[in-house]
C-alpha cells in the first residue's frame, strides 16, 4: 500500500527541491560568468600583446625578441613567461628565421588562421598538445600598405584558468551538498515548529467525543490560519453542544410526555382488572383509556410531524387553499370551546384569499392559534380572528385579550414542550409541542409566524403566507 507523507515530510521535500533547483541554477549560471569572464581576460590580453608586437614587427624586428615579449606577458598577464608561446610568419606561414635561432617553442598555423589573415583577419583558437594544458591562440596578420607582410601569433597557457575552473568546481561540490543539508534540515524544523499547534489541535479534538462537547480547543490569539482554524472549529463545538443539549432534552421532554398518560392508563386498566364491577363502570374505565390513547396518538403524531420536519421531508399538499373559509370553519369549530370559556370569539376584516397549500395542515395552524387564545383569556375577554392581504402575502391574525407573554417568554414559546409558567399556573391543559408544530407548517409554506404580546394585555398571532 502506498503511505501517505505527512505535510511535514511533504513541505521539507518541496523546500529542498526548490532549493536545490536554485543552488543548481545560481551555480550554474556563476560559473558561466566566471568561465567568460576569464576568457575574455586572455583574448583582450593576447589582442593587445599582438597589437603591440606587430608596431614593433613594423619597425624592428630585432627589437621584439626575447625579452620585450617577456615583459610584454609579464605586463598583460602578470604571470611567469613560461606560459607564453609566441610565432612570426612571412605571409606564406613560415617561421621567421631570426625566431628560429631564439625561440625555443613552434605554434602550428591552422589553415583557417592561414586564410583568414590573407583576408586580412586576426583568428582566436583553443589548440591541444603544446604541453599538460591547452594554449589559447591568437594569430594576427601584419598588413602594411593594405599588403599583409607578416603573421604574429601569441598563446598563452590556460593553466591557470583549467586550475581556477576546476577550483570553483570543486567549492561548489562542498558547498552544494551543505547547503542542502542545512536547509532539509531547517526546512523539517520549521515545518515542525509552524504544524506542532496542528498536531495539539489534532490530539484535543481526538479527546472531544459526544460526551464531552463542553470542551474546547486552545486558541492562541495570534488571528493567524491556525488560531482562526481554531476558532472556527470551537464555533462548531459549541453549535454541536447546543443540538446535542436540545436533542437530550427534547428526548427527556417526549418521554415525560408520554409517560404521564402511559401511567394514568396502566393504573385505570389495572384498578378495573383487580375489583370486579358493573358494565357501565367498566365502560367508563374503557372511555377515559381511549382519551389517554387519543392524547398519546396526538402527541405522538406531533412528534412524527416535527422529525419529519427536522430530517427535511415534511410534504405538504400542494392545493388551492381558500383561506377565508378556513378561517370560517375553524371559528365555527371553536364557537364552543370559547362559549364555555366566556370569551367572545368574533371575525374581524376576513377577505378572500386563495393560496397553494395543504387545507388539513394550514386548519391545525389556525385551530392551535384560536384554542390558545381561548384558552389564556379569561373569561369576559375577546378573541379576534382576522385575514387580510398586505403586498405578496395574506396576514393571518389571531387576536386576545388574554394573559400576555413576557418578552423573555415570547423568545421560548416556540420551542419544544415549551409551557409557560402562567399557563401552568392557570392549569390549561397542553404538551408545549403546538406553536412549534404551526411554525414547521407555517416554514414549509415558505411562510412564518410573528408574535406580538404584552402581558396582562393581550397577544397577536400572525401567520404570513405568501400569495401564489
Ligand atoms: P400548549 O398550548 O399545548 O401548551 P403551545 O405550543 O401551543 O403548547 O404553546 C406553548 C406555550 O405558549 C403555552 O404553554 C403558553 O404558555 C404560551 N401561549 C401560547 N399561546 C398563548 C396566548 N395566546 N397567550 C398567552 N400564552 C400563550
Amino acid at each position: 500500500m502506498l503511505k501517505r507523507r505527512s505535510i511535514r515530510t511533504r513541505l521539507t521535500l518541496w523546500y529542498t527541491g526548490l532549493l536545490t533547483l536554485t543552488l543548481l541554477l545560481l551555480g550554474s549560471v556563476t560559473y558561466g560568468l566566471m568561465v567568460k569572464s576569464l576568457a575574455q581576460d586572455i583574448d583582450t590580453a593576447l589582442e593587445k600583446i599582438a597589437g603591440v608586437l606587430s608596431q614593433q614587427a613594423r619597425r624592428e624586428a630585432e627589437a621584439l625578441f626575447p625579452t620585450a615579449i617577456d615583459e610584454l606577458f609579464q605586463r598583460f598577464f602578470g604571470v611567469s613567461p613560461l606560459d607564453r608561446y609566441f610565432e612570426m610568419r612571412d605571409p606564406r606561414g613560415r617561421r621567421d628565421p631570426r625566431l628560429q635561432r631564439r625561440s625555443t617553442r613552434s605554434l602550428p598555423l591552422s589553415p583557417e588562421a592561414q586564410a583568414n589573415a590573407a583576408r586580412g583577419l586576426p583568428t582566436w583558437e583553443t589548440v591541444e598538445g603544446l604541453g599538460d594544458f591547452p594554449v589559447r591562440l591568437f594569430t594576427q596578420p601584419v598588413l602594411q600598405s593594405g599588403r599583409l607582410v607578416n603573421l604574429i601569433q601569441v598563446g598563452f597557457s590556460l593553466q591557470s584558468f583549467c586550475e581556477t575552473r576546476r577550483h570553483f568546481l570543486r567549492i561548489l561540490a562542498l558547498v552544494f551538498p551543505i547547503a542542502l543539508i542545512l536547509a532539509g534540515g531547517g526546512g523539517w524544523l520549521l515545518a515542525h515548529r509552524a504544524l506542532s499547534p496542528v498536531a495539539q489541535m489534532t490530539r484535543a479534538a481526538q479527546r472531544i467525543s459526544a460526551a464531552r462537547l463542553n470542551e474546547r480547543l486552545d486558541e492562541s490569539g495570534t488571528g493567524d490560519e491556525l488560531d482562526q482554524l481554531a476558532h472556527t472549529l470551537n464555533a462548531m463545538l459549541s453549535r454541536l453542544d447546543d443540538a446535542f443539549r436540545q436533542i437530550r432534552q427534547f428526548s427527556a421532554d417526549a418521554s415525560h410526555e408520554l409517560q404521564t398518560p402511559l401511567t394514568i392508563l396502566k393504573g385505570e386498566l389495572e384498578v378495573a382488572l383487580h375489583t370486579p364491577r358493573s358494565a357501565d363502570a367498566y365502560q367508563q374505565t374503557m372511555r377515559s383509556a381511549l382519551e389517554e390513547i387519543d392524547r398519546i396518538a396526538v402527541l405522538v403524531d406531533g412528534l412524527m410531524l416535527l422529525a419529519r420536519a427536522d430530517a427535511g421531508v415534511l410534504r405538504m399538499d400542494q392545493q388551492p387553499v381558500e383561506l377565508h373559509q378556513l378561517v370560517q370553519e375553524v371559528y365555527d369549530q371553536t364557537q364552543i370551546l370559547a362559549a364555555h370559556q366566556q370569551v367572545s370569539l368574533q371575525l374581524d376584516a376576513i377577505e378572500p384569499i386563495a393560496i397553494q397549500g395543504d387545507p388539513e395542515r394550514l386548519r391545525r395552524v389556525l385551530l392551535n392559534l384560536t384554542n390558545n387564545a381561548i384558552k389564556y383569556t379569561p373569561s369576559g375577554g375577546r378573541v379576534t380572528l382576522s385575514l387580510q392581504r398586505c403586498c405578496d402575502r395574506a396576514a393571518l391574525r389571531v387576536t386576545d385579550t388574554g394573559i400576555g407573554l413576557s418578552p423573555e417568554e415570547q423568545e421560548q414559546v416556540f420551542h419544544r414542550f415549551y409551557r409557560s409558567d402562567n399557563a401552568r399556573v392557570y392549569d390549561v391543559e397542553g404538551s408545549g409541542l403546538g406553536l412549534c408544530i404551526a411554525r414547521s407548517i407555517a416554514d414549509a409554506h415558505g411562510g412564518t409566524i410573528e408574535l406580538d404580546s404584552i402581558p396582562g394585555v393581550g397577544s397577536t398571532f400572525t401567520v404570513w403566507l405568501p400569495l401564489p
